[in-house]
């Protein structure tokens, strides 16, 4: 479900532009107001919903599937660390839910320019950049070993 944003909450401080990784989240020239361009390229990833100190911005479902009277509606509470969640059925039945904004400190995230930069032997790694530090797996990441393979390595 795409993101769109109440303009008459938003103070157009701009967060959500700056997170938004698909860039679609832009400040209106004449509002001074975020609005999302392009609801079809949205990636549904919500970090602007948590960005967002006003609580500006909320979700709504395709027409082909989220039937009228259907509501998502999303509350940011940073001094609490959580992100809730209502969601209401066309039938009136309401899911309510909370999530952390984020499971992890915050500032305790080292962005791509703090790591040094790679080697020409870890270009040959089949490893992403990071990898397997950053995704906290002792060890390394598990290796699908010959023996394992029904029809062996051709
Ligand atoms: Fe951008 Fe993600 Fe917000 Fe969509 S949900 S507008 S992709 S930040
Ligand atoms: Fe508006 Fe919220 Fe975006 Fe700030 S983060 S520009 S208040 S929608």
């Amino acid at each position: 479900m795409p993101t769109f944003v109440y303009m008459t909450s938003c103070d157009g401080c701009g967060h959500c532009v700056d997170i938004c990784p698909s860039d679609i989240m832009h400040i209106d020239s004449t509002y001074r107001r975020a609005v999302n361009i392009e609801p079809n390229f949205c990636w549904e990833c919500y970090s602007c919903v948590k960005a967002c100190p006003q609580n500006a911005i909320d979700v709504r479902g395709y027409a082909d599937f989220a039937p009228l009277g259907h509501s998502v509606r999303v509350l940011r509470e940073e001094a609490k660390g959580t992100v809730s969640w209502k969601i209401k059925f066309r039938n009136g039945e309401e899911k309510n839910f909370e999530s952390p904004i984020r499971t992890t400190p915050w500032g305790s995230i080292k962005g791509p320019a703090e790591y040094d930069a790679p080697g020409a032997e870890e270009f040959k790694s089949e490893e992403l950049a990071h990898e397997p530090d950053a995704l906290n797996i002792e060890g390394g990441l598990p290796v699908l070993s010959a023996d394992r393979l029904k029809q062996g390595i051709i």
